[in-house]
């Protein structure tokens, strides 16, 4: 196992709600880390926290507690009272490359930017270097002299990763980076991604709701949930041997196209309800009012994390590895 690069340790961002005492617990105690050369998914639906988690680990948002580390150096402060030589190292892609690219700058501009401000390269190289990284997304060097809107969403969304490569960075945050496109190019993009961070060697924290496409690209996946990880664990036993309601839940609702990969899937977990509201969050477990397996020790107590199978960690009470006898659930 190689060593975590980026260590997130009780995590917490609470945003006031303008009433007194009410806070929403957008991440509720979070911790994980991410390791060198690894591809991790970070998976929810939609109000999960887990775009607020990438914007935290980002310095986009001050930290309510907790500490974030990069290769054991503090990263909890915001992004502005970061040391330049870490920043540099974490870059993110944003969901939207229409919003997140100046529509008054040309392609070579945009480029520019981050290579002028953290130092990258002399000014008589800014051109150069420009051009390798379009080369490196697999574009044409002659894009610089274009701008964004004559660019297609596949394009500037390459245009976006382009930048973020810019610093060299040793971890790129990729907030749903496919997920406004046209499904038609999302593909291209994924490969992009994917093979930039072998021929980098590059890790990824991979946000998306898409549980099917981490199975393809995740090295591990983390399951978030109203502000918490309720299941972390190696791609491979995610898939084959879930462990938490919840992620049987998800898990057991992906089409498949063949009956062999049916026949894999867990039971089916049918869902009771709605996602809460994370200015509300139930007392003891906060998947209790979904959850078909719970007790009266879900709806008193939080269940910790705990580690129920090598590397497999789970919230949840019930749960307890492979053997059926070892776990209720
Ligand atoms: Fe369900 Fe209880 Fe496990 Fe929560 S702790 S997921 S309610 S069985």
């Amino acid at each position: 196992m190689s060593d975590p690069i980026l260590t997130v340790k009780n995590l917490k961002k609470y945003f006031p709600t303008g009433k007194e005492g009410k806070f929403v617990k957008a991440i509720d105690d979070v911790s994980f880390e991410i390791r060198e050369n690894e591809v991790v998914g970070l998976v929810g639906e939609s109000g999960s926290g887990k775009s607020t988690t990438a914007y935290t680990i980002m310095g986009m948002h001050a930290i309510t507690s907790g500490a974030i580390t990069y290769r054991g150096r503090d990263l909890s402060m915001p992004a502005k009272k970061r040391p330049a030589e870490l920043k540099k190292e974490i870059q993110i892609v944003f969901q939207d490359p229409g919003t997140s690219l100046n529509p008054q700058r040309n392609v070579g501009q945009i480029l520019q930017m981050p290579l002028k401000v953290h130092h990258i390269v002399e000014k008589h190289e800014w051109l150069k270097r420009e051009e390798e990284l379009l080369r490196l997304v697999g574009m044409e060097p002659d894009t610089v002299y274009r701008y964004p809107k004559s660019l297609g969403g596949g394009e500037r969304q390459l245009v976006a990763i382009a930048r973020a490569l810019a610093t060299n960075p040793s971890l790129m945050v990729l907030d749903e980076p496919t997920s406004s496109l046209d499904v038609s190019i999302q593909a291209k993009i994924i490969r992009t991604l994917m093979d930039l961070q072998k021929k980098l060697g590059m890790s990824y924290l991979f946000i998306t709701h898409d549980m099917s496409l981490m199975r393809n690209i995740a090295d591990r996946i983390a399951i978030m949930y109203l502000g918490r990880i309720m299941e972390m664990a190696p791609a491979q036993a995610f898939f084959e041997n879930p462990q938490h309601p919840y992620t049987k839940m998800l898990v057991s609702s992906i089409p498949v196209v063949l009956e062999e990969e049916e026949k894999l899937k867990p039971d089916r977990v049918e869902s009771r309800g709605e996602i809460p509201s994370p200015v509300d969050i139930p007392p003891g477990c906060r998947f209790h009012g979904r959850c078909p397996y719970a007790e009266e020790i879900c709806r008193r107590e939080e269940p910790p994390m705990r580690e129920v199978l090598p590397d497999h960690y789970v919230a949840c009470h019930l749960a307890g590895g492979k053997n059926e006898t070892k776990g209720r659930i």
